[in-house]
């Protein structure tokens, strides 16, 4: 087969249409292909009766990430999306009846806190929380974002290990420490742990087995904002599918690969769809679960075996997710909510160790309505529940367990947040279960959140973006490096494209493409 100086991108959720777009922008002929009929994977949206939801993601955090995407075309982020911040960012409800705002800035949340839990030790605590956090922040922004990592070798430069400064750094890692246990250093107030716990829900994962870097994120949090998309998060995919069309990236939706085809020496030469087609390429980048890639994509290939050896994979959890058309709106929500379980460390006990469904749950709550009136008839809401639950054993049948857990669910909402009525102010239901998110986005285990983020050292590590095992082979989403979530999974599609050209494997078709404000898009969807 001739060299094509093509690049496939298989798959089209954030990931993968961040690289796109990248490539494109840097003058690369690419083709997406998507085995779903929409563009976005996760972030996609559901409509009925009047009330539109976003499925799958509903906090944007760290909107930086997304305009480097679009700055790679010399598009500002201003002009493609209208962002609201909002702030108080979270509103936390426990279940010996309290409520606490998180807020951005920090002396509104130490005020909050001294009136919550006065005598002052839980302001200072969590000053003290957040200057490590703003630490660890650093350290990612400085050692681990933007480049292909794939361990702690990657990290840091060995004849620069016994350097004061990089020792200095390590050791604010904390390696001989967990998250759970960093936060309850400085937060004794449990409701206030509990809370500080739930940014390792972000990348589904138990704060008690995580690694102590990822106390980060409250910091990516506070630092950047929490902001709402007008239209939705659905909005992102809509705006990065418009700017790939511009960039004249070749979509091909509704096309599974069912493999990649590599040659005699192991290098990717294509891929082959469902339909039998044999797709010519120079290089491949897979936005498809990193684990599903080698496991089927390159199934029986010595490069699998390689990548199996490297590590034990463990997805990070599931969940379910009611979306919930309400003839009235509860004064009590924020835009975002965490109804939290009475005990997380039996909550987490369940989902993470003993791999079923938590008996009283956190659920997290999104109510848009108030931001944004077009999401519900007036005064309706278009309420979104999201529980986290065990990744999918075998076991688990989610038709036959749902009805229970839905109940659960109610119960815990109506007793914890107050919404005693919320089952008669149903108009619209529909569910996901973690069978429909496995199912649906061809994910590991129905993980939402790509792989666990579980040990001390090497938990923050996940495949890194340039395959060492297949030349020509990159990997961008959330079960790749740098991991999960939104502003993650646009890093990891753009290192995944930058790593690609930095490697030269295929040519550019003439240099990169520039816009203008009136060039249409001509993308040619099969
Ligand atoms: C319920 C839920 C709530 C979430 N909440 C948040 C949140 O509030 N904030 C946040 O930042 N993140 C959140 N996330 C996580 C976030 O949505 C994901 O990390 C991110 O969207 C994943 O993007 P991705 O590029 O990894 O791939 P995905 O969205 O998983 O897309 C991968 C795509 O590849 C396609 N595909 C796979 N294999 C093939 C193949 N062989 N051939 C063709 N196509 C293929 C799939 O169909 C899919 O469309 C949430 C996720 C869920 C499900």
């Amino acid at each position: 087969m001739s060299k094509s100086e093509r690049i496939g991108v298989v798959g089209g959720g954030l990931g993968g249409l961040a690289s796109a777009c990248t490539l494109a922008a840097r003058g690369y002929d690419v083709v997406l292909f998507e085995k779903n009929p929409w563009l976005g994977g996760k972030a996609a949206v559901l409509t009925e009766g009047g009330y539109r939801f976003d499925m799958g993601p509903t906090i944007l955090l760290m909107p930086s990430v997304l305009a480097k995407i679009f700055a790679e075309a010399g598009r500002d982020l201003k002009d493609e999306l209208d962002l609201i911040p909002l702030d108080p960012q979270w509103r936390s409800f426990f279940d010996d009846g309290a409520t606490l705002d998180l807020h951005a800035d920090v002396a509104a949340m130490a005020s909050t806190l001294d009136a919550f839990a006065p005598g002052g030790a839980a302001s200072a605590g969590y000053r003290g929380f957040l200057d490590l956090s703003e630490r660890l922040d650093d350290i990612s922004r400085r050692y681990y974002f933007w480049r292909s990592i794939g361990s702690v070798r990657d990290m840091f430069d060995p004849s620069a290990t016994f350097n004061l400064s990089t020792l200095g750094d390590l050791i604010a890692m904390r390696p001989w420490s967990t998250m759970g246990a960093t936060i309850r250093s400085y937060a004794r107030d449990p409701r206030v742990a509990q809370m500080l716990d739930h940014f390792t829900q972000y990348v589904g994962s138990a704060p008690d087995l995580s690694p102590t870097v990822l106390c980060g994120i409250a910091r990516m949090q506070t630092g950047e904002g929490v902001w709402y998309p007008r239209g939705g998060t659905r909005a992102v995919a809509d705006a990065l599918v418009r700017l790939a069309g511009d960039l004249g990236v070749e979509f091909v939706v509704g096309a599974s690969v069912d493999s990649i085809a590599t040659d005699a020496e192991g290098r990717v030469e294509g891929v082959d769809l469902d339909d039998g087609r044999r797709i010519p390429l120079g290089a491949v980048v897979s936005n498809s679960d990193s684990v599903r890639t080698h496991r089927e994509l390159l199934a029986g290939r010595p490069a699998a075996s390689r990548f199996e050896r490297r590590r034990r994979y463990e997805p990070a959890c599931s969940g379910v997710v009611m979306y919930l058309g309400l003839d009235r709106r509860y004064e009590q929500l924020l835009h975002h909510n965490f109804v939290f379980s009475r005990d997380p460390h039996e909550e987490f006990d369940f989902i993470y160790r003993k791999g079923e469904p938590a008996p009283d749950p956190t659920c997290y709550l999104c109510a848009p309505a108030a931001t944004d009136p077009d999401v519900a008839p007036e005064g309706g809401e278009a309420l979104y529940v999201l529980v986290h639950t065990p990744y999918l054993r075998s076991h688990h049948d989610w038709d036959a367990l749902y009805p229970a857990y839905r109940r659960t669910i109610l119960d815990k909402l109506a007793k914890t947040a107050g919404m005693t009525d919320l089952e008669s102010r149903i108009k619209v239901e529909r569910r996901l279960t973690p069978q429909d998110i496995h199912d649906r986005y061809r994910v590991l285990d129905g993980a939402i959140y790509g792989l666990a983020s579980h040990g001390r050292l090497n938990g923050a590590f996940k495949p890194a973006n340039r395959s060492p095992d297949v030349p020509g082979l990159y990997l961008a989403g959330g079960a790749a490096h740098p991991g999960p979530g939104m502003p993650m999974v646009l890093m990891s599609g753009w290192i995944a494209a930058d790593a690609l050209d930095q490697d030269g494997v295929v040519e550019r078709r003439g240099g990169a493409v520039s816009l203008d404000a009136n060039s249409s898009a001509h993308t040619a969807v099969s």
